[in-house]
């Protein structure tokens, strides 16, 4: 990567991005929220029709997370939620440090949550809960959450924790593999219309250790993953903003999910990344929103100023399977 380029973006990120004493962990200016926002309103006008919408929190299960395979294939991405436990003399004891033997982290135990890692992943048992078989025409998900990873290296667009929008995809392996292609598709249109510079790319997932490169290996070959990328630092490296992934039977398998047919059911998911997205658009645009290029403004729903002029009344429908009285259809 060119000085020059990590410079510009470095300086860039210190205007919108406040840092914390923790790497990867940043606080968001209202700048940088103003095109989060916009990006968000725009992901809801693309969605699909008849998807049903869940925000999650940046925490979930431990054992579904578990059970859906994450342990295994990225331990060294996973955060645990871990909290004093015990009496309350020696929880007093520990955080007053009065046993100078014992820290009060060394005191600190696992709980049942971990922080979540993608934003479908509480989704899946989620949906196996209805017992309901996925019905012919597919079910398709709106999810957003906080999520955090346990990055290696951090730069202004390697976070420890981010925000994550997904659309996501359950039905036969034609229905999941086609919204998997038909958005790598439209993902390339949505990124021109924002004038980013652009290609889509086959990509594996950062799997753990030795196994993992095979598996890295196998999901390249079978074209399971594409990524959208954009040169936020450069154009050598290039930054994954996008990703669309095929997940064959995995989740279906996991949680039992079926299709009307009585078939394990397949599932796919869109992901965008809210932060790399909002960076490449200030990378390529620059900081004043009123310079932005006026297709690019129109796409977000941004006024002159830059400011978001399509509010949203939210929309909550009940998909194509009604679970209870928790969703309102408009
Ligand atoms: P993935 O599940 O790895 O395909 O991630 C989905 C999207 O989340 C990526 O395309 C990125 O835009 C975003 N993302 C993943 N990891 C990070 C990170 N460490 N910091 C910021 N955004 C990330
Ligand atoms: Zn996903």
């Amino acid at each position: 990567m060119s000085r020059r380029a990590e410079d510009q973006i470095g300086s860039i990120a210190d205007t919108l991005l406040q840092p914390t004493s923790a790497a990867g962990v940043y606080a968001r200016t209202a700048l940088f929220e103003r095109v989060v926002e916009g990006l968000s309103g725009l992901i809801t006008r693309l969605r699909e029709p008849d998807a049903e919408i869940f925000r999650f929190p940046p925490v979930m299960s431990r054992q579904q997370l578990e059970r859906s395979g994450y342990l295994k294939s990225f331990p060294h991405l996973l955060g645990s939620v871990s909290c004093l436990h015990g009496e309350e003399s020696d929880i007093r004891a520990l955080v007053e440090g009065r046993d100078p033997d014992q820290d009060w982290v060394a005191g600190l135990s696992a709980t049942d949550l971990v922080l979540t890692p993608a934003a479908c992943y509480p989704l899946y048992p989620l949906v196996a809960t209805s017992g309901s078989a996925v019905p012919v025409k597919g079910l398709l998900f709106d999810v957003a959450s906080y999520c955090f990873r346990r990055e290696r290296s951090f730069e202004v667009d390697r976070l420890q924790a981010f925000q994550m929008r997904e659309w996501v995809c359950m039905g036969t392996p034609e229905q999941a593999l086609d919204f998997q292609t038909r958005w790598k598709f439209r993902a390339d249109g949505l990124a021109t219309k924002l004038a980013l510079p652009h290609t889509v790319a086959p990509a594996s997932d950062p799997f753990f250790g030795r196994a993992g490169k095979l598996m890295a290996m196998s999901q390249l070959q079978q074209s399971l993953k594409f990524e959208l990328l954009i040169p936020v630092h450069s154009e050598e490296l290039p930054t994954a903003c996008m990703s669309f992934n095929y997940h064959q039977d995995h989740f279906g398998a996991t949680w039992g999910l079926v299709t009307d047919a009585g078939a394990v059911a397949h599932t796919a998911c869109v992901a965008f990344g809210l932060d790399r997205l909002a960076l490449a658009l200030f990378a390529t645009h620059g900081l004043d929103l009123r310079n932005w290029p006026k297709m690019v403004r129109e796409t977000l729903g941004f006024d002159r100023e830059g400011y978001v002029t399509t509010s949203e009344r939210p929309r909550y429908t009940n998909g194509t399977t009604p679970r209870g009285n928790t969703a309102v259809t408009e």
